[in-house]
């Protein structure tokens, strides 16, 4: 699609049909426009491909974009070509002559973006084509691909820099969405990016909602969670594969579209339940991290975690994977004392001088105080990557249901001499025994009872000590064996307390609520979920999404590359009762309306 020179804006709305750029959108295109290399961090969600999608239609030549997602190309591509754009992807799943057809294309200069997995590039075959081709721009997306420190390292992604001095006059832009300043230091000198421009967005995801909650019941705490949910896609994330494998034949049974995915399925099922994510409305992933790099479905309305998550940046990217059209989404996450140890475990493994295990150590350490906040949850998860948010946040939980706390020195106190005093050998349950004075047959056997804190702490319940023993793990004050028994040690922080120097806050934990299900049943329309879909608009929303189903089917693409839920939700409100108020909604440009107008405006104004 060759114009007269279009402005940026003009594209914006009749390719994409959004009215405004967003954040900071604007200024990277008219960066690259001018010929500038850019590097763009912007969180999931935040609008990276417009930043090379519309200079790529701005300036002459084909805007090649290097990704390392193969599967992703296809979708990319397919949503590009919805909206009229020219675009092709080469990689190792087109056919030689599909190929072929490819290439030539690129020399006869019909494409205006061209995606290419990174080897591809790098041959010697494709950079001399560059070389007979006008090329508009070099886009890197997922360019923390460079770090060897991240875990979606590609050794490819280092050679890129040949493009600096093989093209030295085409703008390159970077784009990722991680957060770490050493990456980004990372990616500027792997990519000879010295001289770009840095363009960095906030790492807030203003539409996701955060709620962390201990781990009572899992399975009904999930399901009342999903209660919320209902018809929505979302991922739950469990640590084990046969976690998954249970969790997803649970909520099967429970009449939940649930499908499992990790690494211990054959390749073919995995590809197959990845499909059906993608392909259809309100399918629950139940799955280990090995899914989701590279899964950018718009309409992911909800992340929740079973377990701890690894590290606070895995966490941010998982949940991350909720709400990228900007719509409500939520973050839930549950855990317990095991979980705890486990990490406490990690982080006193990792305890070695060696930089990174530091940094990995830092990492642990920060998704252990999110945790545990008593704060907002925003202020702390973006604190962890250096972002200071001013204010709290208003509608994390604690921010809406602020936690109380409790003066908890003298437990603090008898906990840890408890340990002390059973040598640093035993786990929590031990200790708490003894605290609570239980004369069990390992009690007897090892003379615990004899021991001066044997029943010490009788005036709290085991519930209330598992409470204290985790959040003396997660603060520090107690440290689980490298060894994985999880044998409870006193650390060097713990001296201070014993010997009354340092007070200890504690949170009350909340205890599991009867009736809950019942009063959040009555708040919630059923259907209503995080869109805030009113029962009268129901049967008009099935019809929408119906329809966006059928005709994605017709095309072979998932539904939200016909329309976004923002523009389905859009339309359900303003009801447009001819094209010229169809084109006014956000994400209807020119090709789509041509394509679908006419459809969505006869089940809009339907009779009845
Ligand atoms: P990222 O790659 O940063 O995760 P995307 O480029 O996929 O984000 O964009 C996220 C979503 O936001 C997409 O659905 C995209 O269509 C939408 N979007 C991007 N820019 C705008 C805009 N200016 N107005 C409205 N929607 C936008
Ligand atoms: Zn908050």
């Amino acid at each position: 699609m060759r114009r007269m020179n279009p402005s940026a804006l003009d594209l914006l709305q009749s390719v994409f049909g959004y009215p405004r750029f967003r954040g900071q959108q604007q200024a990277v295109v008219e960066h690259l426009c001018a010929g500038g290399d850019a590097l763009v961090l912007m969180p999931t969600g935040g609008g990276k491909s417009l930043c090379y999608q519309i200079p790529a239609l701005l300036r002459q030549g084909t805007g090649i974009v290097v990704s390392p997602l193969i599967a992703l190309m296809q979708d990319q591509v397919d949503a590009l070509r919805e909206a009229g754009v020219a675009a092709a992807f080469l990689n190792s799943s087109l056919g030689a002559e599909a190929q072929r057809e490819v290439e030539r294309q690129l020399l006869a200069g019909e494409l205006n973006l061209l995606y290419v997995a990174p080897e591809r590039l790098l041959t010697g075959r494709f950079l001399s084509l560059l070389e007979r081709t006008e090329v508009a721009l070099f886009a890197i997306d997922e360019a923390h691909c460079v770090s060897q420190w991240g875990h979606d390292f590609r050794p490819e992604y280092r050679e890129l820099a040949i493009l600096h001095q093989r093209f030295p006059a085409v703008p390159r832009i970077a784009l990722t969405a991680t957060a770490d300043p050493r990456t980004r230091e990372e990616i500027v000198e792997r990519l000879s990016l010295q001289q770009a421009r840095q363009f960095v967005a906030s790492f807030d995801r203003p539409n996701i909602g955060y709620r962390v909650g201990l781990r009572h019941n899992a399975k009904r705490q999930l399901g009342e969670f999903l209660e919320g949910h209902r018809g929505e896609s979302g991922i739950v994330y469990c640590l084990s594969r046969r976690k998954v494998d249970d969790t997803a034949e649970w909520l099967a049974a429970a009449g939940i579209e649930a499908l499992p995915y990790h690494a211990g399925l054959d390749a073919a099922t995995r590809a197959k339940n990845q499909k059906r994510f993608l392909r259809e409305d309100g399918v629950v992933m139940v799955a280990t991290v090995a899914f989701g790099m590279g899964i950018d479905k718009p309409d992911v309305r909800f992340v929740a975690h079973l377990d701890l998550p690894r590290s606070i940046e895995g966490y941010y990217q998982e949940t991350g994977r909720a709400g990228r059209d900007g719509l409500p989404a939520e973050a839930w996450m549950i855990y317990g004392l095991a979980d705890v140890v486990t990490m406490s475990q990690m982080i006193a493994q990792s305890e070695s001088a060696d930089e990174r295990k530091r940094v990995e150590r830092q990492k642990l350490e920060a998704l252990l105080a999110y945790a545990e906040a008593t704060g907002c949850r925003r202020q702390r998860l973006l604190g962890a990557f250096g972002e200071t948010y001013p204010e709290p946040c208003g509608h994390c939980d604690n921010c809406l249901a602020p936690p109380k706390t409790w003066d908890a020195t003298v437990p603090a106190q008898k906990a840890l001499s408890a340990v002390y005093r059973t040598g640093q050998r035993y786990g929590s349950g031990q200790v708490i025994d003894v605290l609570r004075g239980e004369e069990t047959e390992r009690v007897l056997s090892l003379d615990h009872h004899r021991l001066s804190t044997f029943g010490i702490g009788a005036d709290l319940d085991e519930k209330q000590w598992r409470s204290v023993f985790r959040q003396l793990l997660a603060a520090g004050l107690l440290e689980a064996d490298a060894e994985g028994y999880g044998t409870l040690r006193l650390t060097a922080a713990s001296r201070a307390v014993l010997s009354g120097g340092t007070p200890v806050k504690l949170r009350e934990d909340a205890r599991p609520e009867r009736g809950a299900r019942r009063r959040r049943d009555s708040q919630l329309v059923v259907g209503g979920g995080s869109l805030g879909i009113e029962a009268y608009e129901q049967s008009m929303w099935d019809a929408l999404r119906a329809l966006r189903t059928q005709l994605a089917k017709q095309l072979g693409v998932p539904p939200y590359v016909v329309f976004h839920d923002a523009t389905l939700l859009a339309m359900l409100r303003a009801l447009p009762a001819n094209e010229d108020e169809l084109a006014t909604i956000s994400g209807v440009g020119e090709a789509k309306l041509k394509r679908y107008g006419r459809d969505f405006l006869a089940v809009i104004n339907a009779p009845g």
